[in-house]
């Protein structure tokens, strides 16, 4: 039986831990099929493929894209080359935009007598500063108690430091994965949050978008909704996948490897995703 997780941050974008060091965790909590998914960007994919080989892991590169507009939507995307030329230009552009947002949204906690220094919010090179970053400086600071005071007094939608990502539609994302040679896949549908019909409305469009697969063992998925996301999942033909979502030990993110104990059909489905993978490479 396969050990799979296909859902994990590191320093790239909002973790804790670098690629390697998230290899490492994987291998000591006995996953041995892992993907890192980082919010927006390729960067971490090549040292985490190394320490993948280094470990005797085996390893799927892989991206989280956010999407949507008042709602969130995040897409995943397995099998991604880090060498893609059109994917790379968007993720760019996209970076430029997070980087004009985060500037606007620091000039609004200054004028709220938040003040944050680059040193305050100590951005790994090449890291973008998210709300996250914003938010663990906040409490170091003093200025907030924890991460949930942060977002529902300033952070958060609508709250006075917030501002808006530019809108992206999500048929774009999946278009522009299949394009990039890799699988488009939901994740965590759960935390959308919407009702049945809504959802079936939405998940169409995607489908006619390119839509491939859908992430079924997430944390925020409680085990008793797991049979209810895979058969709206199989009913479209869909590949289930699962991970942990993993940012850093111990806080209320689940840790790497977490969802394998429900996922028990985890062979089939692997077998499911890689196949999608390799088809997609030769497109
Ligand atoms: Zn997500
Ligand atoms: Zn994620």
């Amino acid at each position: 039986m396969l050990h799979p997780d296909l859902h994990i941050h590191t320093t790239a974008s909002d973790g804790v831990l670098s690629p390697s060091q998230v290899v490492l965790r994987a291998m000591e909590r006995g996953v041995d099929f892992l993907a890192v998914s980082d919010h927006d960007t390729l960067n971490g994919l090549s040292e985490a493929e190394h320490a993948a080989q280094a470990a005797g892991v085996h390893f799927l590169p892989a991206l989280e894209i956010s999407a949507g507009g008042d709602k969130e939507i995040h897409i995943l995307g397995y099998g991604v080359s880090a060498q893609d030329a059109a994917l790379t230009a968007y993720l760019d552009a996209m970076k430029e935009d997070r980087k004009q947002r985060s500037i606007k949204m620091l000039d609004r906690l200054r004028t709220l007598g938040m003040p944050l220094s680059p040193e305050d919010l100590a951005a790994k090179p090449g890291a973008s500063i998210g709300r996250p970053l914003i938010a663990r400086a906040m409490i170091a600071k003093g200025y907030v108690r924890d991460m949930n005071e942060a977002f529902a007094l300033y952070l958060g939608r609508g709250c006075p430091a917030y501002v808006a990502r530019t809108d992206i539609d999500v048929c774009e994302v999946i278009s522009l994965l299949r394009r990039a040679h890799a699988v488009p896949v939901l994740a965590h549908p759960g935390l959308l949050g919407w009702d049945k019909e809504t959802f079936s409305q939405q998940l169409h469009r995607w489908l006619d978008a390119g839509l491939m697969g859908m992430e079924i063992y997430h944390p925020a998925h409680e085990p008793d909704q797991f049979e209810k996301w895979r058969s709206i999942a199989t009913r479209h033909q869909l590949i289930l996948t699962g991970g942990s979502d993993f940012h850093e030990p111990d806080d209320k993110h689940a840790d790497i490897g977490q969802m394998i104990p429900y996922w028990k059909t985890a062979n089939e489905d692997m077998q499911q995703l890689l196949s999608a993978v390799n088809a997609a490479k030769g497109n």
